[in-house]
């Protein structure tokens, strides 16, 4: 499959990884969009977030339980954004299911 985000899981593509453990992989966007900008990914290919049901979702509920741990890591005790863009109109690029971790500054607050 070619898929971006399943060769940087198989390391066959670098990345400056913040957190790693069996079922998720999270590091540092290659083109920030704020101070810190980490994509949080579960290791199972899941091309977006409309392609999750019952079955499936139970790796998201994994993600969020991480990410204090992570925000933690980075320093973002004055809090952060999480964004998940799903298919062309939400803004994805990559289709292999992921949320952006950001901050670092306050945020601008304009969603859309
Ligand atoms: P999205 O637009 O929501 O699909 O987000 C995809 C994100 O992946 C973008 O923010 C890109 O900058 C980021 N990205 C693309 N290629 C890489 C890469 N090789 N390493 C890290 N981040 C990447
Ligand atoms: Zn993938």
């Amino acid at each position: 499959m070619d898929c971006l985000f399943c060769k940087i899981i198989a390391g066959e593509i670098p990345s400056n990884k913040v957190y790693e453990d069996d079922k998720i992989l999270a590091f540092h966007d290659i083109s920030p969009m704020a101070p810190v900008h980490v994509v949080i990914i579960p290791k199972e290919h899941i091309c977006c977030a409309d392609k999750l049901s019952e079955e499936n979702s139970q790796i998201v509920a994994h993600i969020f339980s991480k990410i204090p741990e992570i925000a933690k890591s980075l320093n973002l005790e004055n809090g952060y954004r999480i964004v998940n863009n799903c298919g062309e109109d939400g803004g994805q690029t990559v289709f292999h299911l992921h949320f952006h971790l950001l901050g670092g500054k306050k945020l601008n607050t304009q969603l859309a």
